[in-house]
Formats: C-alpha cells, sequence, structure tokens
C-alpha cells in the first residue's frame, strides 16, 4: 500500500482534483467486461499537464505505482488497478479540452481525456473527419485509444492509432514532458519515442495530449449488407470492391448469420438479408464521387444483398454491426479473443479453428466477427447451450480453450492481440508465445525508461 506520505504528496500535487471517496472511486474499479476488480487508496483526476507532471515527480519520489485510465473501455484490464490496492489510479476524465484544429494542416490536437464522438464532431464541423471508429467511441478516450493502439473498423484504409497519431505530449516516468505536438510530416531526428508510447498501456508514461491526423470528410458513402456461404468468398468480394472502387473500401465486417440474429432479435430488428446465411459482410466505400454503382456491381457476386439507400438505412446496418459485442454480452458469459493472421489466411483459418474448437470442446459453439479485411476477428467461444450454468463452463474451459486458440494463432503466424492489447489477461500468453527477441527488447525499454516500475506495473511484460 502507498505509505500515507506518498498518498499526502500525490494528494499535493493534484490540488483540489481528486478523491478518496470509495463511493465515488468504485465505478473506475471494474472494467467493462466484469472480469478485473481491482482497489486503490486514491483516484486523482489532474486537469492539466502541469499537474500530471507534478503528479508522476511526486509518485517517483514515493516509488508509488500510477495507474492511467480514460473511458475504462479497455477489454484486456489494462486500466483496472491490482487487488491489492498498490497502485493509485489517475483518471484523464478532466483533461478533455479540444485545443486546436489546423484545418491546413489537418490536424487536431486533443488533451488524452476527449471522447472520440467529441473528436468526431469537431472534425467534422471543420469538413474533416477522424478516421477511426469502434463501438465504444461515446467513452473510449483519445488516450486510451493511443495508449493501446485502437484499430476499428476503417484499420484497412486508415490504419491503426499507430498510423493517425502526428503528435504526442506525454509525462514521462521521471516526470519530465515530452512535447512532440508539432505534427511534422517529416521528422528523422532519431528514434519516434511516440510510437514507443503508442499501444505501451501505460508503462512507459501517461498521454497527455495527441495531435491526431484528420482527412477530408467523404461526400459519398454507400453502405451494403451481403449473404455468402463461406469466409473465402467474403475475402474474394472484398479484393473486387478494392479493385473496382480504387481502394475506396472504408470498412469491410464480417459478421456470422448466428451474431446477426441475436443482434437483431435483441435490438427488435429485421435482419437485412432474408434467409439464412452462414457469413455476412458489411461494406462502407466512401469518397469524393458517387459509389452506389461501384457497390451494386461488387455485389453482384453475394448470394444476396442490400444497399442501403438513405443515412437511416445505412446507420441501420451500422447499428446491427456495432451492437453485437453488446449482444453477445447480454447473453450470458463466453471466452473471448482478439486474433490477427495474415489477411489471405484468415478465411481458412477461421474454419480450421472452428472445427478444431468445437470439436475438442463439445457443444461450444464459436462466434468469430470482425474486421476480415485487416485479419483480425474476436474469435468468441461461447457455452453449450444446454447442460452446464454457462458461467462454470467459461470458469472451468476458459483457460484451456484460451489456450488452444491462441497456440493455433501463434501457429499460423498471428498475433493473439490484433487491437486490444494485452494488458493483464493475454500477459501469461504473450510470455508463452511472444518472440523471445521481441519480448526481451520490449522488458529493456520498460527498464530503461521506467526503472522503479511505477507506471502501470503487472501489465504486459
Ligand atoms: P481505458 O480502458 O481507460 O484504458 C486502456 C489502457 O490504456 C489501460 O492500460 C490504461 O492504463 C491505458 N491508458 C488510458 N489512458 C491513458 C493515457 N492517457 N496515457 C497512458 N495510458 C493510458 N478496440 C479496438 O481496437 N477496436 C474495436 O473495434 C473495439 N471495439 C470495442 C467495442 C466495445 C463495445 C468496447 C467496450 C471496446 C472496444 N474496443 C475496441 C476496446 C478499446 O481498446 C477501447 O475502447 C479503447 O482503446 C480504450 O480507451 P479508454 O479511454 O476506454 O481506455
Amino acid at each position: 500500500m502507498p505509505t500515507p506520505a506518498a498518498i499526502a504528496a500525490l494528494k499535493a500535487a493534484a490540488g483540489a482534483d481528486w478523491t478518496d471517496d470509495p463511493e465515488l472511486i468504485a465505478p473506475s474499479l471494474t472494467d467493462w467486461r466484469g472480469k478485473y476488480t481491482g482497489q486503490t487508496p486514491l483516484l486523482l483526476l489532474p486537469r492539466s499537464t502541469a499537474a500530471v507532471a507534478a503528479i508522476v515527480k511526486a509518485a517517483a519520489a514515493h516509488g508509488t505505482a500510477l495507474v492511467p485510465q480514460g473511458g475504462n473501455t479497455g477489454l484486456v484490464g489494462g486500466g483496472i488497478p491490482a487487488a491489492d490496492g498498490t497502485g493509485v489510479l489517475l483518471s484523464t476524465r478532466r483533461m478533455n479540452s479540444i485545443r486546436r484544429v489546423d484545418v491546413d494542416g489537418q490536424l487536431l490536437v486533443a488533451e488524452a481525456g476527449v471522447i472520440l464522438s467529441d473528436v468526431h464532431a469537431a472534425a467534422a464541423d471543420h469538413g474533416l473527419a477522424f478516421p477511426l471508429s469502434l463501438g465504444a467511441k461515446g467513452s473510449a478516450t483519445v488516450g486510451g485509444l493511443a495508449a493501446t493502439n485502437a484499430g476499428g473498423v476503417q484499420v484497412l484504409r486508415h490504419g491503426t492509432m499507430r498510423a493517425l497519431v502526428a503528435g504526442i505530449e506525454a509525462v514521462m516516468p521521471d516526470g519530465s514532458i515530452l512535447n512532440q505536438l508539432q505534427g511534422l510530416v517529416k521528422d528523422n531526428s532519431g528514434l519516434d519515442i511516440k510510437q514507443l508510447l503508442i499501444g505501451a498501456e501505460g508503462t512507459l508514461g501517461i498521454i497527455t495530449a495527441l495531435a491526431l491526423k484528420l482527412v477530408p470528410a467523404p461526400a459519398y458513402r454507400a453502405i451494403g449488407w451481403a449473404g455468402m456461404d463461406r469466409p473465402q468468398r467474403a475475402l474474394a468480394l472484398l479484393t473486387r470492391l478494392r479493385r473496382l472502387s480504387g481502394g475506396q473500401v472504408e470498412s469491410f465486417e464480417l459478421v456470422p448469420g448466428d451474431g446477426v440474429a441475436l443482434t437483431a432479435a435483441q435490438l427488435g430488428l429485421r435482419p437485412p438479408l432474408a434467409g439464412w446465411h452462414r457469413w455476412q459482410c458489411l461494406v462502407e466505400l466512401a469518397g469524393p464521387m458517387p459509389l452506389d454503382d461501384v457497390l451494386a456491381a461488387a455485389l453482384a457476386d453475394a448470394d444476396d444483398a442490400v444497399i442501403a439507400q438513405n443515412d437511416a438505412q445505412g446507420a441501420a446496418l451500422w447499428r446491427l454491426r456495432e451492437e453485437l459485442p453488446l449482444a453477445e454480452r447480454r447473453a450470458g458469459p463466453a471466452v473471448h479473443h482478439d486474433i490477427a493472421v495474415p489477411v489471405a489466411d484468415m478465411p481458412d483459418f477461421a474454419e480450421a479453428a472452428t472445427l478444431r474448437v468445437e470439436a475438442e470442446f463439445p457443444g461450444a459453439r464459436v462466434l468469430a466477427f470482425g474486421h476480415l479485411g485487416d485479419g483480425n476477428l474476436h474469435f468468441n467461444v461461447r457455452p453449450p447451450e444446454h447442460g452446464a450454468d454457462p458461467a462454470d463452463w467459461v470458469a472451468g474451459n476458459g483457460a484451456a480453450v484460451t489456450a488452444l486458440v491462441h497456440t493455433l494463432v501463434a501457429a499460423a503466424g498471428g498475433s493473439i492481440s490484433a487491437e486490444h492489447g494485452i494488458g493483464v489477461l493475454k500477459r501469461d500468453d504473450l510470455a508463452r508465445l511472444g518472440d523471445p527477441a521481441r519480448l526481451a527488447a520490449m522488458r529493456s525499454i520498460k527498464a530503461a525508461l521506467d526503472p522503479q516500475n511505477i507506471m502501470n506495473p503487472g501489465k504486459i511484460y
């Protein structure tokens, strides 16, 4: 536990912006999936970079662990303090100003606690767009998105946060402030420290602001939904769409028929396609010219397809996709995976891994959905419909299911974390399956930058 002197120093550094009221702290102690619950004696709520720097200096002086937290939508337990109460939570939620929008430079500078949907709105006010979106956009903060190198539904065209951050401001573990918000297009003056902080899940420093890259808001969008029997045909559809549209595929999401049925039933919606289709895709094209004809030509090969005729229909199709993780959560416990293999291999991998998992765990049902164009699926395994209590089944089998899925992924040259990060959830499997040379380099960097291990200890490494 932090000593009384450490707590007093942290409170002094935070000025009036802290609470030690257990009732106010409680909502920040459990993660979105309800998998992890931690403890902390103190929640710090700084409003400025200077305050964060003062806090980190106080933490360094007392050797106290800090756990950064943004919107608490992370899916790997990275923003939750340890159960032993040794870490102090630092929330960025009060650092929520958009400092500037640079129209000519196509940049938006936002403090770490700005919510993603507020970035979307601010960019739209200037005829621009921030091309990263995901289901948690109403709560996830840009600091958390950068710290987890989040992906989402537009990665195949615009990349993950690594590609979308032009500059960073952060407080390093010794309390120094890294000032790299200029957003230079070219800068070959040594190592790119911002790329170390992106994806570090708060273990190398606290991100306080980001310069985010914007793109012109597309004048036209064409959104469609298609059904087919096998994922290989979905990938062929993506290739065809890319060729016909000249690279204007903004999103390409794969959803299984039973996931569509589950979500539609919960939301009281009619599924977009009549009849049963084992695999279905949500596709979006975006660009400066109308794209409906291109989309219609590409979808002609599908078993069935619809094209949204207006914004409301497009939004309804997106709602089905974005609500799927929430519908799945409401349907009960499952064993979750966020995996990637090379794009061209994903359809075969998805089929083979499904057969293998369902054979080794009789009655279990794979629900795999997500970003086929990035080679990234959320390969979730649901308990048998009849028999043991679902929670008991997950508790009894979850570790073995995950060990099998991750072993199959590693054998396919893939990643056990495509976009959610490592946090606590995948720490052991990263140590078991990660490239040893990469792991050694990561641990050396962590030890060099944070020798006291005060930045989000117990995560990743
Ligand atoms: P938190 O959950 O608060 O924190 C996440 C991690 O970042 C923690 O390790 C924390 O310590 C660290 N952190 C937070 N802020 C900072 C900071 N300022 N400086 C340093 N470290 C910090 N992810 C995808 O990539 N693609 C998806 O499609 C996707 N869909 C999702 C859908 C739903 C419904 C949900 C709930 C989540 C989804 N996610 C997805 C997960 C995604 O990782 C998080 O939504 C987001 O990236 C985390 O942002 P946050 O502000 O909530 O961070």
